[in-house]
């Protein structure tokens, strides 16, 4: 009896998890009205420089992520002005779970409950609207830190952690973080290899149809690099580099 009764409770949580996660695949990948992404600014570090930056944070840091996915969206001729409203939220008073580097699948999943859990608690949304994803972003010092972990972000929860750096010298780089891990949350998958981080051909090039092939002038968002020769790749300056291919359009329902 208590055993059924265990069962079909589980069942009942599984099938509303499943539900939930179709109806946010729908919502978010209609693009009908404006998706609204919640940054969160951290101090990754506890370092002073990431406490100066994240205080000084307003959201004209994130306008270029918008411009991005409206001028990329019309070119897949979304009907839709402004496809993402980028706000800036207060920083959360903790830190997100982190996952550990080699984590296994196991692992991964009870993490990924744990950062949706924290999403839904540690986020202090006050009168203001809660947003559809939520985007955790943790500013490191790069003078402490040259290489942060890799960022995550998950179509399941729809919610993100963003490791960035804290420095103006930085922020065309982190916007190109962000918009790759909102495509993410969004269904997208990577377009590249993760041995050597080179884009996969043709659908993480931005021109795969350019003669001659290299050096490509733009990145494909999901690749995240550009490829100058068959061996050397090179991180963009700014999103103005960068362009949304057409196997990414796919994946988050621009073309269907
Ligand atoms: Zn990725």
């Amino acid at each position: 009896m208590w055993r059924q009764l265990r069962i079909a409770l589980l069942l009942t949580v599984l099938a509303i998890v499943a539900g939930q996660s179709w109806m946010d695949r729908i919502r978010t990948t209609s693009w009908t009205a404006p998706l609204w992404i919640g940054i969160y600014p951290l101090n990754g570090d506890g370092s002073a420089a990431a406490e100066r930056y994240v205080s000084a944070l307003t959201p004209a840091a994130f306008t270029d992520i918008e411009a991005f996915f409206a001028r990329e969206a019309a070119r897949y001729d979304v009907q839709l002005a402004s496809p993402v409203h980028i706000e800036l939220y207060p920083r959360p008073r903790t830190l997100p779970p982190l996952l550990a580097p080699g984590s296994s699948v196991l692992a991964t999943a009870w993490w990924s409950l744990k950062l949706r859990w924290y999403a839904a608690r540690a986020t202090r949304e006050g009168a203001r609207a809660a947003p559809n994803i939520r985007l955790f972003v943790l500013y490191h010092d790069p003078q402490r830190s040259a290489r942060v972990p890799h960022s995550l972000g998950l179509q399941k929860g729809l919610v993100g952690v963003v490791y960035a750096f804290a420095d103006s010298a930085a922020d065309g780089g982190n916007s190109i973080v962000i918009a790759h891990e909102l495509m993410h949350t969004l269904g997208a998958t990577d377009k590249y290899d993760p041995q050597s981080d080179a884009p996969l051909y043709p659908q993480g090039y931005g021109e795969p149809q350019r003669r001659p092939l290299y050096p490509q002038p733009l990145a494909e968002i999901m690749a995240g690099r550009r490829a100058l020769s068959a061996t050397q790749v090179v991180m963009p300056d700014s999103l103005n580099e960068v362009v949304v291919g057409p196997a990414t359009a796919a994946e988050i329902r621009w073309v269907r």
